[in-house]
């Protein structure tokens, strides 16, 4: 399996604190990769230095064989690496539906015209689940649809790879399956590789195969859920909050 996304000996720092100390880690093409840590361990800051939103101190960032550090987030979402935002803000106006359309327009470069875009932004209504809401004003969903919209924007654009930004956060544990079902769909049938980015373990430990574990800007654990969950400095950090697999 070839490397879809790679950062290389990452270090950021804030002042006198170092946020990533020396980070290197690699996400497979095809696999979902979850990236965990406790409060403050630094997964914010590496994800906006992923999405080209921060700089590093160090380091280099490599996306489907090329390097992407340093590129502004427009070019590096154009190139397929595509992130959903922890904070969702659609169009309120504007539908659902067009919401996802024009996320399509705007980055699909295969898509020219918005009848192209509405069909494409239809298809991704159904496979995020969303057909209630279809013809609603965005701005009037609640959080779980909301959600499951921000997936289908980030969709709408073709991306190779999705990083998923605290994407279950606010979900009740009723709402969870469903949700993880989606990400399951996105890798197995879109053919999207996955880094979910997430404080709570709970719901990545059920759907990565691979868990990249960071705990003060340091990793301290790679392997799969199960491996982590064992690994005696990952229960430490959690210690406390508790590691829920
Ligand atoms: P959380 O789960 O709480 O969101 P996190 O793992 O995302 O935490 P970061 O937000 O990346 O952690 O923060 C890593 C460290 O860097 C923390 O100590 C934080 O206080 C610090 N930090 C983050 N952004 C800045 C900034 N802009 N200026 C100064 N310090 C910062």
């Amino acid at each position: 399996m070839s490397s879809m996304l790679s950062g290389e000996n990452i270090t950021k720092r804030y002042g006198g604190l170092v946020a990533l100390d020396d980070v290197s880690f690699e996400v497979e093409e095809g696999v979902i990769c979850g990236l965990v840590g406790p409060n403050g361990a630094g997964k914010t800051t590496l994800l906006n230095i992923l999405t080209g939103r921060e700089e590093a101190k160090a380091g280099r960032v490599v996306f489907d064989g090329e390097g992407i550090t340093g590129l502004p987030p427009d070019q590096i979402c154009r190139r397929g690496l595509v992130k959903t935002n922890q904070i969702v803000r659609p169009f309120g106006n504007m539908t659902v539906t067009e919401n996802i359309a024009v996320a399509a327009v705007w980055g699909d470069s295969e898509i020219s015209n918005m009848a192209a875009a509405t069909e494409k932004a239809e298809e991704l209504v159904d496979f995020v689940g969303l057909e209630e809401f279809a013809t609603a004003p965005a701005g009037r969903l609640t959080h779980t649809p909301n959600r499951r919209l921000e997936l289908a924007r980030a969709l709408a654009t073709n991306p190779q790879m999705l990083l998923l930004d605290e994407a279950a956060a606010g979900l009740t544990s009723e709402e969870i399956p469903p949700f993880l079902a989606i990400i399951r769909s996105i890798r197995d049938d879109l053919g999207v590789t996955l880094f979910w980015i997430e404080h709570v373990m709970e719901a990545v430990m059920d759907v990565a195969d691979q868990v990249v574990v960071l705990n003060f800007g340091e990793i301290i654990a790679k392997g799969t859920p199960e491996e982590v969950t064992s690994d005696e400095d990952v229960q430490k950090a959690y210690l406390g909050g508790g590691v829920d697999a």
